[in-house]
């Protein structure tokens, strides 16, 4: 069996059309929908997704800020920079890239985010509702991996997916979505005991510990569908967790790296933003965007 690839980068273009489409009907009422990015330092990678995050911004017809500041920023100068964007009507999205430069507390920062505008859903109240079934704003990775296996397979009602990390950015969040859509969850971290009898049993297996190629072909389940949210650098360049060319032959359904879940990354925060911006004036949420 040769896998099917999950084309996530050509979803994720689909998905971009589709809010260049709402975002000029709300132009057509006089509302642009605006996102603020703040970055801290001078980490190279993040510099890159800022770009990259400005630049589609733009691309869909959003209004973009974007405010740089030297990695000696203090604490308070970023709070106060949080509190205006948070009282900014022109403002309808704000993310803080992570990481922070070590004298900041992330919690605290993330936390000082209007729950309304976090676009990135990494505030504890989006968590919370998150957690407890109630209308969030969805982190941007997991809601992604959600839409591509919507996608592939219809309902998820009954499927066994087995989720390996457990961080409060991808891991925790994946497996909420998960048991929202009725699967059956379990969830692999560094402690996990028998980890390949345990995605021997998954019908979908979600990938997010940050290991090249960690997931052999031998622990997957035939027929199974992956989703490769590992980005590692390697000598072969960006690859995945799990071992692609020996899963690709034993699952049904697989995302490349890069190409997979990485594209859908950046869509789901301009969704993300558009459904912050339909929120914060009155209107229904746009459809299919949220879970
Ligand atoms: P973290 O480092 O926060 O979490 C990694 C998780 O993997 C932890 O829960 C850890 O367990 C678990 N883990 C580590 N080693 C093992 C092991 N040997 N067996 C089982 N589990 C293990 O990473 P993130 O969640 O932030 O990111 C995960 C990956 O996804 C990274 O490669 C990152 O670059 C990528 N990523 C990709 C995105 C995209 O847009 N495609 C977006 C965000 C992340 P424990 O908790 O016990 O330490």
């Amino acid at each position: 069996m040769t896998a099917h690839l999950i084309d996530g980068k050509s979803f994720a273009a689909t998905l971009r059309d589709r809010i260049t489409a709402e975002v000029a009907a709300l132009a057509d009422r006089g509302i642009t929908p605006g996102l603020a990015v703040v970055l801290v330092g001078e980490d190279p990678a993040s510099q890159v997704y800022v770009r990259s995050k400005g630049r589609q911004t733009r691309e869909v017809g959003m209004n973009s800020y974007e405010h740089r500041l030297p990695a000696e920023t203090t604490e308070a100068d970023l709070l106060a920079l949080i509190a205006r964007l948070n009282t900014d009507p022109a403002v309808n999205g704000i993310l803080v890239q992570l990481p922070l430069p070590g004298h900041m507390n992330e919690a605290a920062i993330i936390n000082a985010i209007d729950p309304a505008k976090d676009v990135d859903g990494f505030h504890i109240l989006n968590a919370g509702r998150l957690a407890t079934g109630q209308k969030a704003m969805v982190p941007c990775t997991p809601l992604g991996c959600l839409m591509l296996l919507r996608d592939r397979l219809g309902s998820l009602s009954g499927r066994h997916a087995v989720v390996i990390g457990r961080s409060n950015i991808v891991g925790k969040p994946m497996a909420q979505l998960l048991l929202r859509d009725s699967a059956t969850v379990t969830i692999a971290h560094s402690r996990t005991r028998d980890l390949p009898v345990l995605c021997r049993q998954a019908d979908i297996l979600i990938a997010a510990v940050g290991r090249p190629h960690f997931i052999k072909g031998d622990w997957i389940k035939p027929g199974a569908t992956i989703i490769d949210v590992g980005i590692n650098r390697s000598d072969d360049g960006l690859v995945g967790d799990v071992d692609f060319a020996a899963a690709r032959n034993v699952a049904a359904a697989i995302t490349p790296v890069p190409g997979g879940v990485g594209p859908m990354t950046i869509a789901c925060l301009l969704a993300n933003t558009l459904t912050a911006t339909a929120r914060a004036n009155g209107l229904p949420d746009p459809e299919g965007l949220t879970p």
